[in-house]
């Protein structure tokens, strides 16, 4: 698999975990690998962790040795997201 940068603006790291979204459901995903197809975003491992998600959705961590759904604060939502 191609090594990936974090999606994050600024942020160095290589991503580790990947974010899946549905606008219709309000749903997001964290996996360990980039899903088949549709929209994706790498992260790293400290923006994975401190993810969450905007207000009126929510989160499954899907990956093996995921953290705790809800976590920590400060994840700004990909412009995608929210527009
Ligand atoms: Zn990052």
């Amino acid at each position: 698999m191609r090594a990936t940068s974090c999606a994050r603006p600024a942020c160095p790291g290589r991503a580790v975990a990947w974010l899946t979204y549905d606008y219709g459901s309000r749903q997001v995903w964290l996996d360990d690998r980039p899903g088949p197809g549709g929209d994706h975003w790498g992260l790293c491992q400290a923006h994975a962790e401190r993810l969450r998600v905007p207000k009126g959705w929510s989160e499954q961590d899907r990956r093996a040795g995921g953290a705790d759904a809800g976590a920590a604060a400060g994840w700004d939502p990909p412009a995608a997201l929210v527009s």
